[in-house]
């Protein structure tokens, strides 16, 4: 979703604040975590997604005590 023509001001203490009605629109909460990346001159903000821990990819999980694992991890260590 590209919202245009929208223009927000840096704070005083250099914070930058998200409309509500954005984060509302990608089912962010009040007090969540949210996960910023930053690619070249371009900054993304999104719900984060359960992702492996040990090679990051977001496909094929199992969560055990409150972790992500993907099933070729799993594998891997039971080798
Ligand atoms: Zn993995």
């Amino acid at each position: 979703m590209k919202v245009p023509g929208l223009l927000i001001r840096v704070d005083d203490l250099g914070r930058i604040a998200i409309p509500v009605e954005l984060h509302r629109k990608i089912g962010i909460c009040d007090r969540d975590e949210v996960e910023v990346m930053l690619e070249k001159d371009t900054i993304t903000l999104r719900k984060p997604r359960p992702s492996c821990v040990f090679c990051g990819t977001e496909e094929g999980l199992l969560a055990y005590s409150k972790r992500s694992y993907c099933v070729y991890c799993i594998g891997e260590l039971i080798e």
